[in-house]
């Protein structure tokens, strides 16, 4: 029996429902017909193409899991396996999409006023706006809660001043969550594009993430209504909270990175001829497609456990720590070890696993570090918080 593909060598597939099957087909087929054929070139131009956040609203994608307001209502799984094919695609379009949905919609969805909700929502699940979230400063990413930016009242309004660095979509963004300290904790604000004393700049030559667009805020005297301020949003909890179902995206999308590296190199390897075979003969190769496959099997069935956790209502955040953890190293060593047995045609944007593996930097690093949430997993298994 031979098994072509590794995402079947566990059959997975038989694990899901008809429906989260076929959104899991109709979003592969999505990125097969409108991103493979270009990520190279964006990748390489540095650019994220505005035009594909209508495309992205007519699949559904964005917003899926939240309901009302034009959204689809989907289950936590379905929107896993929507990021892992968006992923396989390319980390910069599935963060596209999780910021989108999960960061800038999900603060308003759940933190909101009504005229908030009614205001933005519609029109992000369209795509026809779209969304920041600006939490990181230049000198606080980590550790969020010293922030410096900050609201205060004047009469009705609020004056926002200070910075934000490392946003994606900053700068093409239509509205901005900001998060910022008042005289009551963090609180946040939404802030639109246009508003006077706000800009933003577009972060350039980065090595990593580079069809997705990064930015930072500056926030000079911006004054905002009272009605800007998220009603349901008081201290750090909130920004948290939407960074949960950020990561769990990520826990999802990673394996998508893996998979799209994993099933280049298989191609490839069976393809390449050495010493008279393919180079996916020899014994050190099989180890190496082996024990990738095995670990990405394993973070495929880790991803789809918490999915149910979360769809059961009993998700926790130290969970989603175990998730992100463990399937973005596993999916960086996978795309980086992908990387080698390309040979030389591995470091062109010929081949998917080198781009994925740079792009995971980017990964490993955002919606808390590898660090941070191996810190997380110590305080739940010790009670003592190493990161202060
Ligand atoms: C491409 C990209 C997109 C991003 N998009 C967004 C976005 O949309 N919105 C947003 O708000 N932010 C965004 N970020 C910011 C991201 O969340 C931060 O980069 C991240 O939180 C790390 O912060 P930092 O870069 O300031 O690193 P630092 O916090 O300075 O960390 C530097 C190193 O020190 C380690 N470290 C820090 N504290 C500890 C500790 N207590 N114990 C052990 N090690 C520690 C870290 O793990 C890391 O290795 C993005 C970043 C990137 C690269």
């Amino acid at each position: 029996m031979t098994v072509t593909d590794p995402f079947d060598l566990l059959d997975i597939d038989s694990l899901l429902s008809d429906e989260e099957r076929q959104i899991r087909e109709t979003v592969a087929r999505f990125v097969t017909d409108h991103v493979r054929p270009h990520v190279a070139d964006w990748f390489e131009a540095g650019t994220f193409p505005r035009e594909l956040a209508p495309e992205l609203g007519k699949l559904g994608v964005l917003g899926m899991h939240l309901e009302g307001y034009g959204c689809a209502g989907t289950s936590a799984v379905a929107y896993g396996l929507a990021c892992l094919e968006l992923e396989a695609g390319d980390s910069g379009l599935r963060s596209f999409v999780s910021v989108q949905g999960s960061l800038a919609m999900f603060s308003i969805w759940k933190y909101g006023s009504e005229e908030q909700r009614r205001e933005w929502l519609p029109r992000m699940a369209a795509g026809e706006a779209i969304g920041c979230f600006g939490l990181t400063e230049p000198d606080f990413g980590s550790d969020p809660a010293n922030m410096r930016t900050r609201a205060v009242r004047d009469g009705g309004d609020w004056i926002l001043n200070g910075s934000k660095m490392w946003i994606t979509n900053g700068s093409i963004a239509d509205v901005a969550t900001v998060w910022a300290q008042t005289e009551d904790g963090i609180r946040g604000f939404l802030v639109p594009k246009d508003t006077p004393g706000f800009t933003t700049r577009t972060i350039k030559r980065k090595l990593s993430l580079r069809a997705s667009i990064t930015g930072e805020l500056a926030l000079d005297d911006v004054r905002l209504p009272g009605s800007a301020m998220l009603p349901g949003a008081a201290g750090l909890g909130a920004p948290l909270s939407c960074l949960s179902e950020a990561r769990f995206g990520i826990v999802f999308g990673s394996v998508g990175a893996a998979l799209d590296s994993l099933r280049t190199t298989i191609g490839y390897a069976n393809n390449r001829i050495q010493f008279g075979r393919p180079i996916a003969a020899f014994q050190l190769t099989q180890g190496k497609l082996a024990d990738m496959a095995v670990d990405l099997g394993t973070s495929a069935l880790l991803a789809l456990h918490l999915g149910r956790l979360k769809d059961a209502g009993r998700l926790k955040p130290h969970q989603i720590s175990v998730g992100k953890l463990n399937n973005v190293r596993q999916a960086l060593a996978i795309a980086r070890e992908c990387r080698g047995i390309l040979g030389g045609s591995g470091i062109t944007l010929e081949y998917s696993p080198l781009r994925h593996a740079n792009n995971l930097e980017s990964v490993v690093t955002y919606e808390g570090t590898s660090e941070i949430h191996t810190l997380v997993i110590g305080q739940t298994l010790t009670g003592h918080a190493a990161y202060r």
